[in-house]
């Protein structure tokens, strides 16, 4: 700042002092002065228009320097305008009281021009300078508060929908529970997004994400509020438990519609899991439950119960001892044979996964393939079950122990087929043993096809035309439409042993399985027929045309060394 451009107020009841000052600034080139002669209008300037400089005299009727200085003290605090008293040389005890009063410094009269507009020029760079400071301190403070302010909505917030963040969520379902308000948390888990952002972009996903909250906000009616738990998984909080159940269906529902967003159509599959006060009154404890309850299947609901907690540390053991199941030896194959009822020989043998853990003995399939399918571990271990076969195959021909056109039959899942890579690596492993690619059968289900159809189709087309025949597994139980087959590379249709069962006393299970055996025929598919137990089951089969058969009535699966045996006593018998 131009200090000439200072508002310098002169107060002194002497005008003859006032007017020497007054002249001697101006001469000096300070553009805004004033005197004043009498203290309390003086006063009443200041408060007014605090100056930029106070010249101050100390002696004055009515109202003193002193009393001025306290008076400036207790309205204007820290920001009260600088003081330079005037006084005279031998007035010590004045100037010690101004000094305590805040005077910055004295002028002692008589007046001598050079000191005066030094000390002048002294008290008004030093002001200057700490009120750039406190400006600097002021727009500092400012800034701060704002961010503040912004940390302050996003550590409640989720940035994208505004909805309230888990944090924020976390805080009011607490403050409900302990003010004893009746709360029933629903965790939503909706899947969709990640693939629409990956198919059409992040942007778009966002704007799906938007379109979501819409929508469930249309639904919610005031009934319940929303928060994100993350990209995925929502909670919704609700006050009213007996109508749970209602706004689960109707949410799951809702996001079953398809949307339309910048021109892409989708719908959503969600899973809700519910939880309530009964079970906790500890909000994490009462998400964590919710989340708990939110069931497998698609497009349904479950409620919390103690039960699941089992479920959890039952999975979760087997989990890690699954984990470590290959490194430790404990997968083992079983083979069970496939018979050609025409030619009376062992034609294939299916391969099935077997696990004896060491802590936890022999574990079912159903139950430890849908675990490892959930981790992920499937592929490793369906990696394991393709070298394991091929490395049997290998030893069985090179014995010399099965017929040159024998295959094994190797259960594939969803997953392994997904990836890019698993029929070019299926052919290349095959091709490195020195082996046939028709050695080889896949089975795969109609679920497994279904999750990408275009992706499959073509693995599998690599799949057949490098010879390697595809079944379809489990015929019956999925989607069972015969006209996708057709467009299919598949060659083998296992009919469900669901359907084998009952042959002999159900009309329907046999009028189906004719159908489908006549229409598998139509299409060129050989027809296997799994779960054989009786041998009206193979009489009843053989006469419908199906030519293969697989089940207890010729043998369980078996270890490898007695499934050789059978095979050679198999054919010995001519059975
Ligand atoms: P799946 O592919 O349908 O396998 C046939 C199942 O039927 C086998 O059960 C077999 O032991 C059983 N079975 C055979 N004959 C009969 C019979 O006459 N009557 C009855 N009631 N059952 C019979 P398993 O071995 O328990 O396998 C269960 C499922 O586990 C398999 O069903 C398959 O989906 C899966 N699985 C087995 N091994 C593998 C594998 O290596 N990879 C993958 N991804 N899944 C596998
Ligand atoms: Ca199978
Ligand atoms: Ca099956």
């Amino acid at each position: 700042m131009n200090l000439l451009h200072a508002d310098i107020l002169v107060v002194d009841d002497n005008p003859a002092n006032v007017q020497l000052l007054l002249d001697m600034l101006e001469d000096h080139g300070y553009e805004k002065l004033e005197g004043c002669s009498l203290p309390l209008q003086a006063m009443e300037r200041i408060c007014r228009q605090p100056p930029d400089l106070l010249l101050l005299d100390i002696r004055m009727p009515e109202l003193s320097g002193h009393q001025i200085l306290t008076r400036l003290r207790e309205r204007f605090g820290e920001e009260a305008p600088p003081v330079i008293v005037l006084t005279a040389q031998t007035d010590q005890d004045t100037r010690m009281r101004s000094l305590e009063l805040g005077a910055r410094d004295f002028l002692t009269k008589p007046f001598h021009q050079g000191e005066v507009l030094q000390r002048i020029e002294n008290v008004l760079q030093v002001q200057s300078l700490m009120n750039l400071k406190t400006s600097k301190a002021l727009l500092l403070e400012q800034l701060v508060e704002e961010r503040t302010a912004e940390l302050q909505k996003r550590s409640v917030e989720d940035p994208l929908t505004s909805l309230p963040n888990r944090r924020a969520l976390l805080e009011e379902l607490q403050h409900r529970l302990d003010n004893g308000q009746p709360s029933c948390v629903l965790f939503l888990a909706f899947e969709g997004i990640d693939d629409l952002a990956r198919l059409n972009g992040y942007e778009l996903a966002d704007s799906a994400v938007l379109a979501i909250r819409d929508r469930l906000q249309a639904l919610s009616g005031g009934h319940f509020t929303m928060a994100v738990w993350n990209s995925s998984e929502w909670v919704l909080l609700t006050a009213s438990c007996p109508d749970n159940d209602r706004i689960a269906d109707d949410v799951i529902h809702a996001l079953g519609q398809s949307f339309d967003v910048g021109g892409v159509s989708f719908h959503l599959a969600s899973r809700i899991g519910i939880s309530d006060t009964a079970h906790s009154q500890q909000a994490d404890q009462l998400v964590r439950m919710a989340a708990l309850a939110v069931p497998p299947e698609n497009n349904s609901w479950g409620r919390y119960s103690f039960s699941l907690e089992d479920e959890l540390l039952r999975r979760t053991a087997y989990r890690e001892a699954l984990h470590n199941a290959i490194a430790q030896n404990e997968l083992f194959l079983l083979y069970q044979p496939k018979i050609s009822v025409a030619e009376e020989r062992v034609v294939s043998a299916e391969a099935l996964l077997r696990w004896r853990s060491e802590e936890l003995g022999l574990v079912p399939p159903d139950f430890f393939i849908p675990l490892a399918e959930s981790s992920g571990e499937i592929l490793e271990i369906g990696d394991w079950v393709i070298q394991e076969a091929i490395r049997q195959l290998s030893e069985w021909m090179a014995a010399g122990v099965i017929d040159d056109d024998f295959h094994i039959a190797l259960n594939v899942s969803a997953q392994q087929l997904m990836q890019a890579d698993f029929a070019s690596s299926l052919i290349s492993r095959i091709r490195s043993a020195g082996l046939n690619a028709s050695c080889i059968e896949v089975e795969v289900t109609e679920t497994g096809l279904m999750q990408n159809m275009e992706h499959a189709m073509q693995q599998l087309r690599v799949l057949s035309q490098a010879g390697v025949s595809v079944a379809i597994d489990d015929f019956g139980t999925g989607y069972s439409s015969l006209s996708y087959l057709k467009s299919l590379p598949v060659s083998v249709l296992k009919i469900d042993r669901v359907f084998v069962a009952d042959l002999d006393t159900s009309e329907q299970d046999r009028n189906l399985a004719e159908t489908v055996i006549q229409m598998a025929e139509n299409f060129g598919f050989t027809t296997v027929a799994e779960g054989v137990e009786k041998e009206e089951h193979v009489n009843i089969l053989a006469a419908m045309g199906c030519g293969i058969m697989q089940g207890f009535y010729y043998s369980p699966p078996l270890p490898a060394d007695i499934f050789i045996t059978f095979v050679r006593e198999f054919e010995m018998s001519g059975q």
